[in-house]
């Protein structure tokens, strides 16, 4: 992984007090496979390896105390930048400012997501903004595909307005406007037709309904597991329609995320949500940031460590459970011990196959090299912080983050990771705290 390179290279770069022709030549070089692996599309990884060379032959890199990490960090803020990190939250909502109903149009090929989209997307829309949501297929090619949007349609909580094959997409878009005036919907959802490869017909078709409806936005619906395709596929939706969007979906699969940059680069258009999941609540607003760390591949222990956490055995759970129970609030000493805990259990590989298949699937290949250095690195961010910082994490602001992340030797941004990842557990502790032991027993004892 990028993660793996970078911190060969960092090595290297460790005592070498700035950039030299020779030493920047090998980390491009680096980056440059890492991003191929991650299956970003060649044009983009010129993009960035050009942004990413400009960066650190400035300032940021050069003079600094410590090149190598400098250069790490680089690499995250020029990806998060790519994939939009600048956005506002506002660009990033779906636009409803339109006189209602706002017409959302999907287009993407068959099988991206689309119909399970307009499902999520209504409920995101019914929940998070209250709105009364009308949803349509034009998909009128095959009657599963229409059943299907009635049946997450009702799901979602929203009104489904109904369509046949045999009917003309065009006629089918016009009952539904229609239909959703008179009865002072909000929001149109309209779902269309995709076919496994680009062809002609689709997108006449697809351009054909855009123009008539002038959707309030027009968002592609894209697999995350594209891969190097992502950015054909993206090409020519671009080409033909007026894109305001992009969702993207399947991001629980095993992808390295190469196809969210292959995406930004091609369209321009911030991605706006992703999907995870076959169920209507994996849908969360686009995170670029996460997003970067899962492409560089340091992302992946907090996911990881969920995991473990949920097969600790049920004498652990209930040492926990007591303490808990006295009240006492779970703090950075204790997430510490339990990262100690985790790495005695000894094989990371094995405990894995333990575990249901979708978090294996999630958690991708285990190398227990790799987890012990990466939980022992964790630990020592700990070990560099005050006793008052580990009772407190609220103090750590930004001076703090910097002191720890130099005794620690690790980039700042781990230190954030870590936090943020205490605070999910944190989280959670609360959550079982709330729920009451045999909850929590359930919840930790997975495999017990
Ligand atoms: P469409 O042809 O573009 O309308 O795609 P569908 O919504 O029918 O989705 C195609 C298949 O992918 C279905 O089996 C969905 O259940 C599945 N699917 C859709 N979104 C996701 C997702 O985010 N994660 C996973 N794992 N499966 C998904
Ligand atoms: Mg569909």
């Amino acid at each position: 992984s990028l993660s793996q390179r970078l911190s060969k290279i960092v090595k290297v770069m460790r005592g070498q007090a700035r950039l030299t022709e020779e030493n920047t030549r090998d980390m491009l070089r680096e980056i440059r496979l890492a991003l191929l692996e991650a299956d970003v599309a060649l044009p983009v990884v010129r993009e960035v390896l050009a942004r990413i060379k400009e960066k650190a032959m400035g300032e940021e890199v050069i003079g600094n105390l410590n090149p190598g990490q400098a250069l790490v960090g680089v690499v995250q803020r020029e990806l998060t930048a790519i994939m939009g990190g600048d956005l506002s939250r506002d660009e990033r909502e779906i636009n409803l400012r339109v006189q209602p109903p706002a017409v959302i149009l999907l287009a993407g090929l068959q099988g991206a997501g689309k119909t399970t989209t307009a499902g999520k997307l209504a409920k995101h829309l019914i929940e998070t903004q209250k709105k009364k949501v009308l949803t349509v297929s034009c998909d009128i090619y095959r009657p599963a595909a229409i059943e299907q949007l009635k049946t997450v349609t009702a799901q979602a909580g929203a009104e489904w307005y109904p369509s046949h094959t045999g009917e003309k997409p065009l006629d089918i878009a016009a009952g539904a406007v229609d239909y959703a005036r008179r009865h002072f919907f909000d929001v149109l959802i309209v779902d269309t037709a995709g076919r496994l490869a680009i062809d002609e017909a689709m997108m006449t078709e697809v351009a054909d309904l855009h123009k008539f409806l002038s959707p309030a936005e027009t968002l592609f619906v894209i697999d995350a597991m594209l891969g190097q395709d992502a950015v054909n596929t993206a090409k020519s939706f671009h080409e033909r329609l007026p894109l305001t969007g992009v969702i993207l979906t399947k991001t629980d699969g095993d992808s390295r995320g190469g196809a969210a940059l292959s995406v930004r680069h091609v369209t321009g258009k911030p991605i706006k949500f992703v999907g995870s999941g076959e169920k209507l609540d994996g849908f969360d607003a686009f995170d670029p940031e996460a997003m970067a760390s899962r492409i560089i591949g340091m992302g992946d222990i907090v996911g990881l460590v969920k995991d473990v956490q949920k097969s600790i055995n049920v004498a652990e759970a209930e040492k926990l459970a007591q303490k808990l129970k006295s009240g006492k609030s779970f703090d950075l000493t204790d997430f510490r011990a339990q990262l100690a805990q985790m790495g005695g259990m000894g094989s990371f590989s094995s405990l894995m196959e333990k575990l249901p298949a979708q978090f294996q699937q999630a958690a991708g290949q285990v190398n227990d090299e790799q987890v012990q250095k990466q939980l022992r690195r964790t630990m020592g961010i700990i070990d560099a912080m005050t006793p008052a910082e580990r009772r407190k994490p609220d103090l750590i602001k930004a001076s703090r983050k910097k002191r720890i992340a130099m005794g620690a030797g690790v980039p700042v941004q781990e230190v954030n990771r870590l936090l943020k990842q205490f605070d999910q557990t944190q989280d959670m502790m609360k959550r079982m705290q709330r729920g009451g032991l045999s909850k929590m027993m359930r919840a930790l004892g997975g495999m017990g």
